[in-house]
């Protein structure tokens, strides 16, 4: 078992999460990811804090997609970020619609996340392989699953070169996903997004949120465990281990993990599945 890897990381906002990232960071290019990628901030707050991390990442001949969502923006805007990334030889873009911050009312000139593609191709041509969100249990926004599905492929048509889903712990969703994009002509990779579990209490907030959804078997179990923060992470991992298990075995091209700036439990994840493939 060989799958690409590839590991999301946040700009920091300290100078001490900065000197942490660059640690973590070493570690988990340890796992020869096929990339790294840095998280955008919606509406532009982080623009120059990713542009910061990419270009660390990148001077240290790591290959790295910044994140780029269009909400908020006008097309002048999102061409010179364009330009700045193709100036500093980034070859790789994960392109979002992104969520416009509370408070700003201008959604911007693009209104999705296809329009966003369409543009990067019809500005830099080939510049820039292109990945795309995909959501197996489904967009919050989405009128239905068929009209999300539709968008997806839209999004891929327009010039998306492979997509990475959202985080899910099903992973009957996953493959079901898959097998409806292919039949509508997607014939991209499409990478299972894996969330390890640091804290559930954050978790189970965030995934309200994204409209991810954590299974009752799993989530009676981690309330169980209350404030005992080992068991929860020993639970996380066997539930994340299994699932990327069976992603691979079921076809999934790679893993994208959502590392959030932490090594360790990637690390131990990914040192499971060798583990059990050497056993084999
Ligand atoms: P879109 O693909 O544009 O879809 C958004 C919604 O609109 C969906 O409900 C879709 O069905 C609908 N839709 C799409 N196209 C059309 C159309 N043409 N007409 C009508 N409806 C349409 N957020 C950040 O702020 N920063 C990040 O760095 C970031 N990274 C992410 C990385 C990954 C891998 C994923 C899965 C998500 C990430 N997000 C990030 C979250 C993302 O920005 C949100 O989920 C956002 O709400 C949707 O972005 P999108 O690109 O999927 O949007």
């Amino acid at each position: 078992m060989n799958p690409a890897l590839s590991f999301e990381l946040f700009p920091p906002q300290t100078p001490e999460g900065a000197t942490r990232l660059q640690s973590e960071c070493d570690r988990l290019a340890a796992l020869e990811p096929a990339f790294f990628s840095v998280t955008y901030g919606a509406g532009g707050s982080t623009r120059e804090r990713t542009f910061s991390v990419v270009k660390d990442i990148a001077a240290a001949n790591r290959p790295v997609a910044p994140h780029l969502s269009c909400v908020g923006f006008t097309r002048a805007g999102i061409r010179e970020i364009l330009n700045e990334y193709r100036a500093a030889d980034i070859r790789r873009i994960v392109a979002l619609r992104g969520d416009l911050p509370s408070g700003m009312v201008d959604a911007g000139e693009l209104r999705y996340a296809n329009e966003l593609v369409d543009f990067i191709r019809a500005e830099t041509g080939d510049a820039f392989h292109i990945d795309v969100a995909a959501y197996p249990e489904w967009h919050p926004q989405a009128k239905s699953p068929k009209d999300d599905l539709q968008n997806f492929a839209r999004k891929v048509k327009a010039g998306a070169n492979s997509a990475i889903t959202q985080y899910f712990y099903n992973a009957d969703a996953y493959f079901h996903f898959v097998d409806e994009a292919r039949a509508l002509g997607v014939d991209v990779p499409i990478v299972p997004g894996v969330m390890p579990i640091v804290s559930f209490s954050r978790l189970a907030r965030f995934s309200d949120a994204c409209g991810a959804d954590i299974p009752r078997w799993m989530r009676k179990k981690f309330e169980s465990y209350g404030d005992d923060t080992d068991s929860i992470r020993a639970f996380g991992l066997d539930v994340l281990t299994e699932l990327c298990e069976r992603l691979l075995q079921g076809g999934a091209p790679g893993l994208h993990f959502y590392s959030m700036n932490q090594a360790t439990l990637t690390e131990t994840i990914i040192g499971r599945l060798k583990t059990e493939d050497r056993g084999q």
